[in-house]
């Protein structure tokens, strides 16, 4: 039996150091990167946040938010080719481009004839193929049909955890390996299989991989908060996917739902009469895309074969997305000033790790 004895960290276990730097403030940072990929043959400039492809965070809404701030989309592959013909056309109107948003794909027969309906329009050049196990031969097989059909498209793949599922990848067509098994707000694959790998040692090995063939990653999950968004970027990372940091909001998909808390305060009414205050809260749905909801939802039911490898949850209603989106881009262009990295890019060669014990103190609670 091999161990690997290499401790193997999440970005809980890690803080930036401080350290001198040239930059008196904030606005010297330049959080927009150009991005040249080793296939696709156009460059595009943005900064490297996309939304999670899950039915909760890759809606239209969510897309047309993200774009004012230069952020990336891959839209959730529940939308039917018409609507999202319809979509990019009227996104191209507003933003000139559709140079942000994504496509997803499954590896499957129907998914490839909807990719390709989609792609016909010429609307859309980026592709987000994703299984949930990148080490199935499909996978690779999928990429290998889709770069040949499209030589010209950005595809971004996954997802693996390790450096050479990286380097082989990005071998057959690839431009951007996604990275991460198990990590995610609302997955229970490594609860349920015993399958994964901390994720911040995953991004450290897998953009190392990735950069040594002319590729780059996207590190997908387990971020919950703009600082391990800084750290991911500081590892490596050349793209950060966010589901749970953006979900609950205004934009994002799920249903509402509305509950009642008695307080432990008490109120006097017309009539004299004393009562709790009773307070209303708004609840969203989020869920992960394997779980049972998302199955029964979208598939009609759980074929028996599979297990659901992801969860439900309802989160506090958060309002419009713009305030954590400046949150996190707040919190991209402030660790930057504290490291001394004047561009996106040069993050990982300004960064050095401090191992931890103890990263938040949360004395007032996790908030
Ligand atoms: P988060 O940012 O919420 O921590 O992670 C988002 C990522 O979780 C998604 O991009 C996707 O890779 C992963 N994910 C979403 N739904 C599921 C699910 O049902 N099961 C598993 N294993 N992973 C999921």
């Amino acid at each position: 039996m091999r161990i690997y004895d290499d401790i193997q960290l999440d970005y809980q276990d890690v803080l930036l150091r401080p350290k001198r730097s040239t930059l008196a403030s904030r606005s010297q940072v330049d959080i927009i990167r150009e991005y040249n990929f080793k296939w696709a043959s156009s460059a595009i400039k943005g900064t490297g946040i996309i939304a999670a492809n899950m039915a909760t965070t890759g809606t239209f809404e969510m897309a047309k938010a993200l774009e004012k701030h230069n952020l990336f989309c891959a839209l959730h592959k529940h939308y039917d080719a018409k609507e999202l013909v319809v979509f990019l056309k009227e996104n191209q109107k507003q933003f000139k481009n559709n140079d942000l948003i994504f496509i997803s794909s499954g590896v499957g027969q129907n998914d490839y004839d909807k990719l390709a309906d989609v792609m016909a329009s010429k609307l859309v050049n980026n592709i987000c193929i994703d299984v949930a196990n990148g080490y199935s031969p499909y996978l690779i097989q999928y990429v290998q049909k889709v770069r040949k059909q499209f030589p010209k498209a950005l595809i971004m793949a996954g997802n693996v955890v390790t450096g050479d599922m990286t380097e082989d990848l990005i071998l057959n067509g690839v431009d951007i390996v996604k990275v991460g098994i198990g990590p995610g707000s609302v997955c229970t694959t490594r609860k349920l299989t015993g399958v994964g790998r901390p994720q911040f040692s995953t991004v450290i090995e897998c953009a190392d991989a990735a950069h040594g063939v002319g590729g780059m990653i996207c590190a997908d999950g387990g971020c919950t908060v703009p600082g391990d968004v800084c750290k991911s970027l500081c590892a490596g990372a050349d793209f950060v996917m966010l589901g749970g940091m953006l979900a609950g909001h205004e934009e994002s998909g799920g249903e509402i739902s509305k509950k009642l808390y008695e307080t432990n305060e008490l109120a006097a009414k017309d009539n004299g009469e004393i009562s709790r205050i009773v307070q209303e809260k708004l609840f969203k749905k989020f869920y992960g895309m394997s779980s049972d909801y998302a199955q029964e939802k979208f598939y009609g039911g759980m074929k028996n074969y599979r297990a659901s490898e992801g969860k439900v949850v309802e989160i506090p209603f958060r309002g419009d997305i713009e305030h954590t989106i400046l949150a996190i881009l707040g919190g991209i262009r402030s660790a930057m000033t504290y490291i001394g990295a004047k561009r996106i890019k040069d993050m990982p060669k300004c960064a050095t790790f401090y191992r931890v014990n103890r990263q938040l103190n949360n004395i007032f609670g996790a908030e």
